[in-house]
């Protein structure tokens, strides 16, 4: 895995893209300057890393739009310590991006590739703070639960109660929410039972299914 002065250029004109685009966070902004995405695409796409594009990773799922990543990171309100749920890891780009900010991540993958793939890079690239786990994220992980902020990066119809029950009193949930195209939600948990939500831009992603995928 090899980091450029060339990919490092690139980077910096895709971060002036999403400067432009409204992304307004300096500590995200400046992650992303600093993190290798190319390293987390399959080599023949490494040309078209610094695309503000999804891009196909493996078994028809998608690495996420670094805008999407941008946005749904700045929505979430991270700070140092907090816990992270994340629920599809996909390349586990996400994951290493919440981990820069300083967050505890726990990651939820139900491929077996993926997850594999993810995991292995994950600890190459030394993301201690990074724990992934093969397991169907509509289970969420009770025996961590509480956390402080849970992240979907799939699509889901309507939230999981038993997700929301996961989250910690004054915690925040992002989710994209609906069946064709989704809308961006940003869920609080305001009380133990009062959640408000708000319905925020609309997206694509690839859908939240349910079960594990064995290779
Ligand atoms: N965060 C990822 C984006 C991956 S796309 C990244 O940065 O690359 C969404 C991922 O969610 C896919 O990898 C898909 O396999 C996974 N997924 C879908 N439904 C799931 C479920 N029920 N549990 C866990 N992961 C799920």
């Amino acid at each position: 895995m090899n980091d450029t002065y060339r990919h490092k250029g690139l980077r910096r004109k895709l971060i002036a893209q999403l400067r432009d685009k409204g992304i307004a966070d300096e500590r995200i902004l400046t992650a992303m300057d600093t993190l290798p995405r190319h390293f987390f695409l399959e080599k023949a796409f490494e040309e078209m890393a610094y695309e503000d594009k999804a891009f196909p990773i493996l078994k028809g799922q998608t690495i996420s739009q670094p805008y999407t990543v941008a946005y749904q990171t700045q929505l979430l309100g991270v700070e140092a310590g907090q816990r992270i749920l994340e629920i599809g890891t996909g390349s586990g780009y996400q994951a290493a991006l919440l981990a820069m900010l300083g967050a505890r991540v726990y990651s939820l993958e139900r491929h077996e590739n993926l997850y594999k793939n993810a995991t292995l890079l994950l600890r190459q690239m030394n993301f201690v703070t990074v724990r992934t786990y093969l397991r169907d994220g509509y289970d969420g992980l009770l025996a961590l639960a509480p956390f402080d902020r849970i992240l979907l990066t799939a699509g889901v119809a309507e939230m999981p109660q038993n997700l929301l029950d996961q989250l910690a009193v004054g915690g925040i949930c992002v989710a994209p929410m609906g069946e064709k195209t989704q809308t961006m939600c940003r869920i609080k948990r305001t009380s133990e039972t009062l959640f408000s939500t708000e319905r925020l831009a609309d997206f694509r992603f690839v859908p939240f299914l349910k079960g594990i995928e064995k290779q």
